[in-house]
């Protein structure tokens, strides 16, 4: 790891610290429903505070549409909790950076909502440099956002003089290049959900490294397209079918184990049933995998050393279809093999299902996490790696 630049190796004493973090958390009724991310966040903050440097701390927080202050994404209520959880008192500043540069007078400020600035997505630098202004140092410890080149995450190590990693950002990659460097083998891939292009651009990458592959969700029936099964009405994409293809001969080819559905949860005008896959008709709608490829998945995750799992094989939310997500999360968490979750719905999915503590890995970043496994330098990691 030594050709990172890494906080706990950078000289802090007593300089203007430019935090960047995720404390995008979730809310509702405009109360934090779930602390995570901030607690995730303190031993950086903490750190950075031991060495009587001055902190300013950027986030965005949602999705405001129109990139100007909103009240229900303001980050007042996050500041509020950090200084509760650290028992200080954490200014935060309402003026945009855009207004008025990072001055360093208080011992740790946070920014209002990153989103909230013009420029800010588009990693604009006339906005970065603000940003940078005042500055000794650029921590860059979120990860969930080091997919994207916006001005709080990319553009601004460009105008500070120093950029490295936080202490959580750290930790994430080395989690992550340590399974992906030396994997325990063999090594398997449970990929599902709905965002299908996405993951299938990622499985024809982990093609090249896994042993096994499981699919569920959309990406399973875009498979099952491909063997030329029907899907009926159920999620898929017909534009990816050759991509499935491709992937279903490189697995014969390079002898992966991908096994494919072989019965299913299917829905008809009310109607659910369990089926084979070779008896789908017009109009079903697939919504979670069968018992008896349950039990064929559940062994390929018993006989695993590494398994990487993102994406729900169901409609986990709804109890009829959340029985083949939740006997995989039962396998993973019990399985003797190392084992590395990402994605927020897969997240959500092991927290309903099982213990969450099990997971030896839960990764913070669903896109991120995705474009890493996808071997894609990611922006936010790029400017922390040493020249
Ligand atoms: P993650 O957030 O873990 O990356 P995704 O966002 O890609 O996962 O997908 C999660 C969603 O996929 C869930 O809301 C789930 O209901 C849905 N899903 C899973 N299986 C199916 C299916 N067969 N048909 C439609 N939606 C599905
Ligand atoms: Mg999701």
């Amino acid at each position: 790891m030594n050709y990172y630049n890494e906080l706990v190796n950078t000289d802090i004493q007593g300089r203007n610290v430019l935090l960047r973090e995720d404390l995008n958390v979730p809310t509702e009724n405009r109360e934090i429903v779930n602390d995570e991310r901030i607690r995730a966040a303190i031993p950086t903050i903490e750190y950075i505070l031991s060495q009587n440097a001055k902190l300013s701390i950027l986030s965005h927080f949602g999705r405001p549409k129109s990139g100007a202050f909103e009240k229900e994404f303001s980050l007042k209520i996050v500041a509020e909790r950090i200084s509760k959880i650290i028992d200080k008192e954490v200014h935060f500043e309402e003026i945009p950076i855009s207004e008025k540069s990072p001055d360093y007078r208080n011992e740790i400020t946070l920014y209002e909502n990153t989103r909230f600035l013009k420029g800010e997505t588009t990693g604009d630098d006339s906005l970065a440099k603000k940003m940078a202004k005042n500055c000794d140092v650029f921590v860059m410890d979120a990860f969930g956002t080091c997919h994207r080149k916006h001005c709080s995450t990319f553009t601004v190590s460009k105008y500070s003089p120093v950029t490295c990693g936080g202490l959580l950002l750290m930790e994430e990659i080395k989690n992550l290049e340590k399974i992906f460097n030396q994997p325990k083998k063999p090594l398997l891939a449970i990929i599902g959900g709905a965002k299908i292009s996405t993951k299938l651009n990622v499985l024809r990458e982990l093609i090249n490294k896994v042993d096994a592959i499981i699919v569920g969700g959309g990406i399973a029936n875009t498979f099952l397209l491909g063997s030329n099964f029907s899907v009926g009405n159920s999620l898929s994409e017909k534009s990816m079918v050759e991509n499935a293809k491709e992937i279903i001969k490189l697995a014969m080819e390079k002898n992966i184990q991908l096994p494919l559905p072989l019965d299913v949860v299917c829905e008809n005008q009310k109607q659910i049933n369990i089926k084979k896959v070779e008896d789908i008709i017009e109009n079903d709608i697939i919504k979670d995998i069968g018992p008896k490829t349950s039990l064929k998945y559940k062994k390929l995750i018993e006989e695993a050393g590494t398994i990487l799992w993102n994406g729900p094989v169901g409609m986990f939310e709804k109890s009829s279809f959340e029985s083949g997500t939740k006997n995989i999360a039962v396998s993973v968490c019990k399985s003797k093999g190392l084992s590395i979750a990402g994605g927020g719905d897969t997240i959500s999915a092991v927290q309903k299902f099982s213990n969450i503590d099990e997971i030896d890995y839960v990764s913070t970043g669903g896109g991120a996490f995705l474009k890493f496994l996808e071997g894609e330098e990611l922006p936010g990691i790029k400017i922390i790696k040493k020249l």
